[in-house]
């Protein structure tokens, strides 16, 4: 689904590359957590997938062919939800449709009001997102997302802003969503626990600039609850990544 293969970047003005030679592979229906120290240029990595940054070397493919000149191919959900404030929540989610063209109003209102229920926002439609919860307003932001129609999703720390049991509660509602869809899914977290709880692969940046990504399979099935991460081979992990995100430290 997607690949990376020796891609470079160098932010202009800075001294040194964020992303220096980077290759790996992400397979479809993948649900893949991205984990490393922060400023390590994770948000840069998925910065350069949707094309707001071009890398300076080597090349990004999605579906095996390369995303220069794609469109329209992952759905971006940036590190803060970035909700307009002045759209009430179902013009927020709509927004995505209405860029792509193409569709009349009524499909747009009738995709726009399945996204809503999708989510559990029945009835929040006409609301401005500041009537909304921190999870409320993450879970629209989702909506806005998958309705970008796109079966790679990437999702920057959606969840590092909500309260612990918000938290606890959107990890559970995204991975019945992952379940049900069975999209792409990478996203970025700090959270080595919240890495292990959702995904079936960590990749752990080793450094920075990011050069080479260590990959580790989660020893879990699906379902999962918050029990599951008290499992023996869980901890292991968990200890595994701890200990090689703080070598890092300096
Ligand atoms: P992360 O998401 O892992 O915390 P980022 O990808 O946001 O890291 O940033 C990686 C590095 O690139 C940091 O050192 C940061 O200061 C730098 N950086 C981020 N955005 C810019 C920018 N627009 N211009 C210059 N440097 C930037
Ligand atoms: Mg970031």
């Amino acid at each position: 689904m997607l690949d990376f293969q020796n891609v470079s970047f160098q932010y202009p003005g800075d001294g040194a590359p964020t992303v220096d030679g980077l290759s790996f592979h992400v397979d479809r229906g993948e649900f893949v957590c991205l984990v490393g120290p922060s400023g390590c240029g994770k948000s840069t990595v998925f910065r350069l997938i949707c094309q707001l940054l071009r890398p300076s070397g080597g090349r990004i493919l999605v579906g095996g062919r390369s995303i220069d000149g794609q469109k329209n191919y992952c759905g971006y959900m940036p590190q803060s939800d970035l909700l307009f404030p002045w759209r009430t929540v179902e013009e927020n989610i709509r927004l995505p449709l209405e860029i792509r063209g193409g569709r009349s109003r009524q499909e747009m209102d009738a995709l726009t009001a399945q996204a809503l229920r999708t989510v559990g926002l029945d009835g929040w439609g006409k609301r401005s997102p500041s009537e909304l919860s921190g999870g409320m307003r993450q879970r629209a932001a989702f909506a806005r997302t998958t309705l970008t129609g796109s079966e790679l999703l990437l999702l920057d720390e959606p969840f590092s802003a909500l309260d612990y049991l918000t938290r606890l509660a959107m990890r559970e509602w995204l991975l019945d969503q992952w379940q049900r869809e069975r999209k792409t899914v990478l996203f970025i977290t700090h959270d080595v626990e919240e890495a292990i709880f959702l995904s079936g692969r960590v990749l752990a940046a080793e450094g920075s600039p990011i050069g080479r990504l260590a990959s580790f399979p989660v020893p879990l099935g699906y379902p999962r609850t918050v029990e599951s991460l008290g499992r023996p081979e869980a901890l292991a992990l968990k200890r595994q990544l701890i200990a090689m995100l703080r070598r890092r430290e300096p």
